[in-house]
C-alpha cells in the first residue's frame, strides 16, 4: 500500500514557487541574481491597514471567528462588489478564506466530481489545473494565441464545451499574460456561455484593480446578469492592497455553493486569521487612493519592460492591459545555441540558460500551459528591471 494518496500524486509543487526558491538559493550562494519570478507587489501594506490590524489585536480580536468570515468583513465585501462591480450580494452569499487560493480550492473541491471537465484558458495560473486534478476532475486547457494578445476567442470557447463541462475558470487580468478583457471582448464570451446552461463560471478577479491606460475592468456577472445564478466571483486583497502575507481571499455566489464551501472549511482550516480579517475590512472600506499611485509606478515599469524585450533579438512581447506580468514569446530563439553550445530547444531550456548565464530568473511559459514563452513579473524595482532586461537582451544577442 502506498503511503502517499492517489489524489496527492496527481498534483505537483507550484513551478513559480520552485523557481523563486532556486533563485533565492543561488543568491544565498553569492551569485548576482535578479528574480523576476515572484507574483507579489514589492510595495508595503499601507499603514492604515497595518494600524487596523494592530487595533484588532489590542481589542482582543484574537479568537476563533465565524468559519467563513466575520460579519463586518462580509458586509465590506458586499459593499465593494456593489461599488466596483454593480453586483448585489447578501452576506450569506459570501465566503472568506485564507487567501484566494483556498477559496478556489474550496470552490472546486465542493463541486468537481471525477470526470467533470474544467475549461482553463491557457496560459493559465499554475494552480488551476492541479486543483482540478486533485479533485479527480479533468482540466481542459483552451488555447489562446499571441496574435490575440492571449485572449480567448469565442469560437474556441464554444468548441471546447462538452456535456461534461462543469466550469470555465476565467481570469482577467491574467496571471501570467496580464491580458484583460474589455466589456465587448467579455460579452462575446458570455454570449457563448448563455447558450450552455450546464456550464458554471468561476471568475478570478484577483488583479481587478491593477489595470493601466484607463482600462475599464468588468466581470462576467456584471456584463451578463443572466449568468449571475451560475457564477462564482472570486477576489481578494493580496495583490492590489499589497497583502500577500495576510492571506485573505473571498468569493460571492449562489448560497448553495457558499454553504458547501463553508462546510469544507469548517473541517479543514476553520476561519481565516481573525487579525487579517480586520485588516481586510480596513483595506476594503478605507482610502483607495494608494492604488492609483502604485499603478502609475507599475505602468511605467510595464512600458519599460515591454519596449526593452521587444528590442531583444527573437522575443515578441505584447503590451498587456493589467496585472504585473508580461508574457513574451521566445519562439525566435528556438533552435539557436548559446556561446557554450547549449541548444535552446524549448522555453524551459531558455529559462534555465538565462538563469545560468545572466542570473535572471523568469518562469517558462510551458509551466503556464503555453510556450515557447516566459513570464516576467515587473513587481520589482525599476533599476532591477532595467538591468534584467539589459541582461536578457545580451543573452538573446549572444545566441546563434
Ligand atoms: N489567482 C491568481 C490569478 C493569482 O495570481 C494568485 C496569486 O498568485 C491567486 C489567485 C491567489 O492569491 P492569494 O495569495 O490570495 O491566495
Amino acid at each position: 500500500m502506498s503511503l502517499i494518496s492517489s489524489a496527492l500524486k496527481r498534483i505537483k509543487p507550484s513551478p513559480t514557487i520552485a523557481i523563486s526558491n532556486k533563485a533565492r538559493e543561488l543568491k544565498a550562494a553569492g551569485r548576482d541574481i535578479i528574480a523576476l519570478s515572484a507574483g507579489e507587489p514589492d510595495f508595503n501594506t499601507p499603514d492604515n491597514i497595518k494600524e487596523a490590524a494592530i487595533a484588532a489585536i489590542r481589542r482582543g480580536e484574537t479568537k476563533y471567528t465565524a468559519v467563513d468570515g466575520i460579519p463586518e468583513l462580509k458586509k465590506a465585501i458586499c459593499a465593494k462588489l456593489k461599488r466596483d462591480n454593480d453586483l448585489d450580494y447578501k452576506p450569506s452569499q459570501v465566503s472568506v478564506g485564507t487567501g484566494g487560493k483556498q477559496v478556489l480550492f474550496n470552490a472546486l473541491v465542493a463541486t468537481v466530481d471525477a470526470g467533470d471537465e474544467v475549461l482553463i484558458p491557457a496560459p493559465y495560473w499554475v494552480s488551476y489545473p492541479d486543483i482540478v486534478e486533485f479533485c479527480g476532475g479533468k482540466p481542459v486547457p483552451v488555447m489562446t494565441r499571441l496574435e490575440d494578445n492571449f485572449k480567448l476567442r469565442p469560437e474556441v470557447l464554444e468548441a471546447a464545451i462538452t456535456p461534461k463541462t462543469k466550469w470555465l475558470i476565467f481570469n482577467s487580468p491574467s496571471n501570467p499574460s496580464g491580458a484583460a478583457y474589455s466589456h465587448d471582448e467579455l460579452k462575446a464570451l458570455t454570449d457563448v456561455l448563455l447558450k450552455h446552461p450546464h456550464v458554471w463560471i468561476l471568475t478570478d478577479d484577483m488583479y481587478e484593480h491593477l489595470v493601466y491606460d484607463d482600462f475599464k475592468f468588468v466581470t462576467p456577472a456584471q456584463v451578463e446578469p443572466r449568468l449571475y445564478d451560475r457564477t462564482l466571483t472570486m477576489n481578494g486583497v493580496s495583490k492590489a492592497y499589497c497583502m500577500t502575507g495576510w492571506r485573505i481571499g473571498y468569493v460571492a455566489g449562489p448560497e448553495q455553493i457558499i454553504k458547501a464551501m463553508g462546510t469544507l472549511q469548517s473541517q479543514s482550516t476553520s476561519n481565516p486569521c481573525s487579525i487579517s480579517q480586520w485588516a481586510a475590512v480596513e483595506a476594503l472600506n478605507g482610502p483607495q487612493d494608494f492604488i492609483a499611485s502604485n499603478n502609475a509606478v507599475f505602468k511605467g515599469r510595464r512600458d519599460l519592460v515591454v519596449s526593452m524585450l521587444n528590442a531583444a533579438e527573437g522575443l515578441t512581447c505584447p503590451t498587456p492591459e493589467g496585472a504585473f506580468y508580461v508574457f513574451p514569446s521566445c519562439a525566435g530563439t528556438i533552435g539557436k545555441s548559446t556561446p557554450g553550445g547549449v541548444k535552446i530547444t524549448d522555453d524551459e531550456v531558455f529559462a534555465t540558460q538565462l538563469l545560468e548565464s545572466e542570473g535572471v530568473a523568469v518562469v517558462n511559459g510551458s509551466a503556464f500551459g503555453l510556450g515557447p514563452a516566459f513570464r516576467i513579473s515587473y513587481a520589482t524595482s525599476t533599476e532591477a528591471l532595467e538591468e534584467a532586461c539589459k541582461r536578457i537582451q545580451r543573452f538573446c544577442a549572444a545566441l546563434s
